[in-house]
């Protein structure tokens, strides 16, 4: 665990995003840099309790009409490298496991840098006929990416701890092209559920999935303005089918490849749920997701036993709401445990001292600086609810227009340059993938790809002139 002093360790300013940041794995114990591999890093108690709670969310969205599987780390050579398309893209990312003990393998293992060639070859054991799709399943484990830029906690990792990945076969390309809007849909209200929204665009066809034709993805701009990317689906078609030899039977006997698509998360969205919503103080999380929902301060003046006899009173009680609560009875100053708690992300403070017992109220703080007194009677529990909900939806529209904010049309490269420097340029563009190469280069940021849903006024393609309703967003990534 990190040491009190450690903790306590000034948190800098959000304002000083990466070290806020860094700081604030620590302070808040989410994970554990000091692991000695680079690149890879280990989850506190407190962080995997949170990531555990984020999580819960997705396999509900995804339980609907999924079913959660489980598939090896190790990936042999011969099945990882049918699918050129797809070697190309990871090849200089994969760790391989050449020897067995003292005795070279006869086929080398890939540690799964993404699964698909290890669960095609499954599936074409898997599908026979129409009438076993579609097929949705996914699964939630660690892949490993011999990274070489810069490592990141919990943003660019070597081990990805934490990759919800979901396979889908259908019958058509059209069924699949559906289940990626599908799954766009879910990724959107994963993210609403964490309060945080997000951009959705068409990646460009030169930054898509290896092996795909076509991938969206989902971006989190982040406090200093660059972006991270969030989620993706891929509308994969019958490319893998075609190498994996995945068929089925049609009503009308005859052997089709099916269509596939894939999308996953990974604990980049706990990076995102922590930059997006923490503060000076620390994390802020939405109550849904927040490990420990309200903890109860008692302020002692006089006589300590009575002042504790209530707090435990409404701790149990809030507990017998499933309410995840906590109790800080401990010797340290008032000061100290707000401190604490606070860098912690706790959505509500309730603080019960001698005055309140006497009104039959308590005091709460909301984790976004609010403060008011409920009663100390049936309806608390209810009220703190409110107050969650009401939380909620501060965050939500805090972040929105934190977001909003931080995107701009512009109509010149000057512009766009300027704009990427702290935000998100939206750039006029034909479609083109050399104006788009030109683009990345003379604004020095990259193409995010086409926005969805609202179209721009006509305007002329910054590079070559021709006039276009299309455009793309462009920014730094992470
Ligand atoms: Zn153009």
């Amino acid at each position: 665990m990190v040491r009190k002093e450690e903790r306590e360790a000034k948190l800098p300013p959000k304002s000083n995003f990466s070290e806020w940041y860094h700081e604030l794995l620590k302070s808040a114990e989410i994970v554990d840099v000091r692991y000695p591999v680079k690149g890879m890093s280990v989850w506190y108690p407190f962080g995997f309790a949170l990531r555990s709670h984020v999580y819960q969310i997705i396999k509900e969205l995804l339980d609907v009409d999924h079913y959660e599987t489980q598939f090896p780390l190790l990936i042999p050579e011969t099945e990882f490298m049918k699918e050129a398309e797809h070697i190309k893209g990871f090849e200089d990312e994969v760790y391989w496991v050449t020897h067995g003990g003292r005795d070279p393998l006869d086929i080398k293992l890939a540690l799964r840098p993404t699964s698909e060639t290890a669960i095609y070859p499954m599936l074409r054991l898997w599908i026979r006929s129409h009438a076993d799709l579609p097929l949705r399943i996914y699964q939630i484990v660690n892949t490993f990416r011999y990274e070489t830029k810069h490592t990141r906690p919990l943003i660019r990792l070597r081990e990805i701890t934490s990759f919800k990945e979901a396979h889908t076969a259908h019958a058509t390309w059209e069924e699949a092209a559906m289940q990626v809007e599908i799954a766009v849909q879910r990724y959107i209200e994963f993210y609403r559920r964490l309060a945080i929204p997000c951009l959705v665009s068409k990646r460009p066809s030169w930054d898509k999935f290896p092996g795909a034709d076509y991938s969206i993805a989902l971006d989190v701009i982040m406090p200093d303005g660059r972006t991270l990317q969030v989620g993706t689906a891929h509308l994969l078609g019958t490319n893998f089918a075609k190498t994996y030899e995945i068929t089925y039977e049609d009503e009308h006997g005859e052997q089709r490849y099916v269509n596939q698509t894939c999308y996953g998360i990974s604990e980049r969205c706990i990076a995102a749920l922590i930059a997006v919503h923490g503060d000076d103080k620390g994390l802020v999380l939405p109550w849904r997701v927040a490990p420990v929902q309200v903890v109860i301060v008692p302020i002692i003046f006089g006589e300590r036993e009575p002042i504790i006899e209530v707090c435990r009173s409404i701790a149990s009680t809030l507990a017998g709401r499933n309410i995840r609560v906590r109790l800080d009875d401990g010797d340290e100053r008032p000061g100290a445990k707000f401190y604490k708690w606070e860098m912690r992300g706790v959505p509500v403070r309730i603080e019960i001292g001698p005055r309140d017992i006497k009104n039959n109220a308590v005091t709460i703080v909301r984790r976004d600086g609010v403060r008011k007194t409920l009663p100390m009677d049936e309806r608390l529990v209810d009220a703190i609810l409110a107050e969650a909900e009401e939380l909620q939806s501060v965050l939500y529209n805090r972040a929105k227009e934190f977001m909003d904010s931080k995107i701009k049309l512009v109509s010149s490269l000057d512009e766009a340059r300027s704009q990427v420097q702290s935000g998100v340029a939206r750039v006029p563009w034909c479609g083109s993938v050399e104006c788009g190469h030109a683009l990345e280069d003379q604004v020095g940021a990259n193409l995010l790809g086409e926005p969805r849903g609202d179209e721009i006024p006509p305007m002329r393609c910054l590079i070559c002139g021709k006039e276009s309703t299309g455009s793309t967003y462009m920014a730094r990534q992470y």
